[in-house]
């Protein structure tokens, strides 16, 4: 298993893992709640999606939204098995440990912090609007590519 800060490193490098960013229906669900909650619906998304040893649908399990956790997995490569694998050095084919689930979880929580450290100040003077379709942080899948991986 590799270290969070290696994996945040290389996550860093990924053009398509940095285009995710927390819609306003998702920051408003995170203002709403404690990132202690948000917390335990990951750790119950972890067991049911992906702790076991052959996750139903494995590689597809995780929607694009609906939950500030689910666009966190696509973030932080917890999305699948075999993407746990690839950058966190957690093996598939066998269930998840009580660690392997907390490093997962710490991974998704980090990822939604920084996220609400990074909320955007009013754009009162920004050129674009906030929703605008060539603002330059507009993620290029936000109207909701499902089928990409
Ligand atoms: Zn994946």
């Amino acid at each position: 298993m590799r270290p969070l800060d290696d994996v945040f490193a290389a996550l860093a490098g990924s053009k398509f893992r940095r285009s995710f960013r927390l819609g306003e229906r998702d920051r408003e669900y995170l203002r709403s709640r404690s990132l202690g909650v948000v917390a335990e619906h990951a750790h119950d998304f972890v067991g049911r999606r992906l702790a076991p040893a052959s996750p139903p649908n494995d590689g597809r399990q995780t929607p694009y939204r609906g939950h500030p956790v689910f666009v966190a997995q696509h973030a932080t490569a917890t999305c699948c098995r075999g993407c746990l694998e690839k950058w966190h050095g957690i093996p598939r084919g066998r269930e998840l440990t009580a660690e392997e689930r907390a490093h997962v979880v710490a991974a998704l929580t980090r990822w939604l912090s920084a996220q609400f450290d990074a909320e955007p100040r009013p754009v009162t003077n920004a050129p674009n609007a906030p929703n605008a379709p060539n603002a330059p942080n507009a993620p290029e899948h936000a109207s909701g590519a499902t089928s990409r991986p």
